[in-house]
């Protein structure tokens, strides 16, 4: 846990979050700025800053994380249709909250700009 980590806070209950899914390692919750219908996220609630930070050890819990989109995408009632999954790094690719965080967007047809 990192004290001042705005997702680590939300994974600990000391922030509140629209949840959609949770189990011991992972939360999904609905981003509190959507760019579209549905628009969730998904952290580890182990604290990493990025993709660049994940290590060795983390490989099992990623791959978890790509079975909770599922679950979360079932959820959401995108699964049909489908979504898009992605994950912003660093300055060039804008990533803003430095914990690692998969961005489930969908509920409407995206473009390649969103
Ligand atoms: P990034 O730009 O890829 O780092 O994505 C960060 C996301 O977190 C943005 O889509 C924000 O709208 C979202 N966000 C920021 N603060 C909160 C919050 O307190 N709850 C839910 N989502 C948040």
């Amino acid at each position: 846990m990192s004290a001042d980590c705005l997702f680590c806070q939300i994974a600990d209950g000391r922030l509140p979050a629209r949840k959609v899914y949770e189990d011991d390692r992972v939360l999904a919750f609905h981003d509190i700025n959507p760019i579209a219908p549905v628009h969730i996220l998904l952290i580890p609630k182990k604290h990493i800053a990025s993709l660049l930070e994940i290590a060795p050890e983390d490989k099992e819990l990623v791959g978890h994380i790509h079975m909770c989109a599922q679950k979360a995408a079932q959820v959401a009632g995108v699964e049909q249709d489908g979504f898009r999954v992605v994950t912003n790094i660093g300055k060039n690719g804008q990533q803003t909250v430095f914990h690692l965080h998969y961005h489930l967007i969908g509920g409407r047809q995206l473009r390649w700009d969103m």
